[in-house]
């Protein structure tokens, strides 16, 4: 194919949106690049200045496909070396020789490489937090978990009676199971006056004898195991203590590293979520109750009381529920608006009454909370 004399070069453009590409009429004038299309008054012109090759231009090129920053995806194609010729002399940067002294600057492509690299996950909505604690094994967000479990249970007795954790065991395999994962939750019963449950790195929860002993039914039980659930299986847990340690010491504990380890000390304050994630935790554990045909009301009346509870005593200092689960009334509002769908018990009553006494023999709580 030869140059037109007028200096009009036919091509190919794509705007990078639709996969079909269009005829154009490409001539280098004193803007820019100017891409004409037959039949349209308008055309495009992108400035030299500003243009981008797909592959380094030479004086023995015998296409060229360019790119425009301000238009990314956009692409036109020109099939004439009469073209690419004329265009190095003036658009310089396209030559091989500039892409030369650019990989003399290795440090400038690596920046400009994570500068992409970031700039892709935010538009993909992923936090590199977030990116960073999908990438940690198994034994890392095992290790780390056990470690803020230590850190925030502190000399608290674990409760383990037999029958009580026979019943729960039984509960978390069937919540387990709707996750479709493989995976099995570690859950742990502290003995503890404090309302509260907690998800943990590694697929752990921590539940409190108060959650327990104030739920009125093991469905609501249940429902704040699912809640805590979906936490995990989002990997709330795992993305906020990143976001915590920083993305250094996460890299150090992605490769295996220990060092970061020792040093993390983490409470469970670190472990608060946004009102996003919290939705997201609803969704899914409103999605496992639903699979293991457990009633979503106990997680709806659950929170509806907690919600009454929050409004009442106002801001706590506390490490609590409260704090970690704001917006109680939304929560209950929007599980309640789900359809319903065929249930059976959570658990049978003799387990029910058994995981109650996990802790040991049920008493009123001293200065517990009235739900
Ligand atoms: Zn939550």
């Amino acid at each position: 194919m030869h140059s037109d004399p007028t200096g009009v070069f036919p091509g190919r453009y794509s705007d990078g949106q639709t996969a079909q590409s269009v005829p154009a009429d490409v001539r280098l004038t004193e803007r820019g690049v100017e891409i004409g299309f037959p039949g349209a008054p308008q055309a495009l012109v992108w400035p030299y200045g500003a243009l981008g090759a797909a592959t380094p231009l030479t004086s023995k090129s015998a296409d060229a496909l360019l790119t425009y920053s301000f238009m990314p995806g956009a692409t036109v194609f020109v099939g004439d070396a009469h073209f690419v010729r004329a265009l190095t002399k003036v658009a310089p940067q396209l030559t091989s020789s500039a892409y030369g002294w650019r990989s003399a600057r290795p440090w400038i492509i690596a920046a400009a490489c994570l500068a992409l690299l970031f700039a892709g996950l935010w538009l993909a909505e992923l936090s590199p937090a977030r990116w960073v604690a999908g990438m940690l094994p198994d034994k890392a967000r095992a290790a780390v978990g056990e470690q803020v479990v230590n850190s925030m249970v502190g000399d608290r007795k674990e409760c383990t009676a037999p029958e009580g954790r026979a019943a729960l065991d039984r509960l978390v395999d069937r919540l387990s199971q709707a996750s479709g994962t493989g995976t099995r939750f570690k859950v742990r019963v502290v003995d503890w006056g404090l309302l509260n449950a907690f998800a943990v790195p590694g697929e752990q929860i921590v539940l409190t004898r108060a959650i327990i002993t104030q739920a009125k039914s093991p469905e609501e039980v249940a429902g704040v195991l699912a809640h805590e659930m979906g936490h995990g299986l989002e990997l709330h847990p795992e993305t906020s203590i990143v976001r915590v340690i920083g993305l250094t010491a996460a890299l150090e504990l992605m490769t295996g590293g220990g060092g970061a380890l020792a040093n993390i000390g983490l409470g469970l304050t670190q472990l608060t979520y946004t009102r996003v994630a919290e939705r997201q935790a609803d969704a899914r554990g409103l999605a496992l109750l639903e699979k293991s045909q457990i009633a979503a009301s106990g997680l709806v009346d659950f929170f509806r009381r907690l919600g009454e509870l929050e409004s009442k005593r106002g801001s706590s200092t506390e490490w609590n529920i409260f704090r970690t689960h704001p917006e109680s009334g939304e929560r209950a509002k929007s599980a309640a608006a789900r359809p319903t769908y065929p249930t059976r018990p959570a658990l049978e009553a003799q387990d029910w009454q058994a995981l109650r006494a996990i802790c040991g023999a049920v008493k009123p709580e001293p200065s517990g909370d009235k739900l």
